[in-house]
């Protein structure tokens, strides 16, 4: 039994099939909406639309960027020479806030997960690889999450570089065990920046 209109039965069926969003967080949401000036709402679906369709991924580290070049890359002060391997945009928001990595990063957007059918070629593997051939690199840090799969996605990797004879270190183990990167505070993400290990 349907009790609620249509339109907000959709709007809550749509918004409930977002992360972390579930049945109960959906309504809550779908109720402020119908209640917000209209030109409010208006606002925010613009600048979903305008975010949607504006942002693209950066031609160096693949982040996601308004311009070719994201603001990092395009950051001739930044040590170039340096990349640090991250999963998503958010990780390398988490390694930015804490100030003190001036390298550049490469994003991967996912890691390698066999259980979900994720391989090598589904992640931004291929342009790391093309980073490391045409840029002079002294080093990649591997910031990959602690999980199964950040650390089978770290592994494949420094089997990949490996040859290239570049230097291939890991984040410490300060971060815990099948945590997310974007959830730990920064004096935890620093120190495992400086504990890094050779791979
Ligand atoms: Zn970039």
């Amino acid at each position: 039994m349907d009790y609620f209109s249509g339109h907000i039965s959709t709007l809550i069926e749509q918004l409930s099939s977002l992360p972390g969003i579930g049945t109960k967080t959906a309504q809550r949401l779908a109720f402020h909406i119908i209640s917000m000036p209209e030109d409010r709402v208006k606002k925010i679906a613009d600048s979903m639309m305008t975010a949607r369709s504006q942002v693209r991924y950066c031609r160096e580290c693949c982040t996601l960027t308004d311009a070719e070049l994201c603001p990092i890359c395009g950051n001739r002060k930044r040590d170039h020479g340096t990349i640090m391997v991250v999963e998503t945009p958010r990780d390398l928001s988490a390694y930015e806030k804490t100030g003190k990595y001036d390298g550049v990063y490469h994003v991967l957007h996912g890691a390698i997960s066999p259980m979900l059918g994720i391989g090598p070629d589904d992640i931004r593997l291929k342009e790391l690889m093309r980073r490391l051939s045409n840029e002079e690199i002294k080093e990649v840090i591997i910031a990959t999450n602690s999980s199964l799969e950040g650390e089978t996605t770290a592994m494949y990797i420094s089997r990949l570089i490996k040859p290239t004879g570049i230097p291939v270190t890991r984040i410490a183990s300060g971060v815990p065990v099948g945590g997310d990167l974007e959830n730990i505070d920064e004096v935890t993400l620093l120190r495992a920046l400086e504990g890094r290990t050779e791979l």
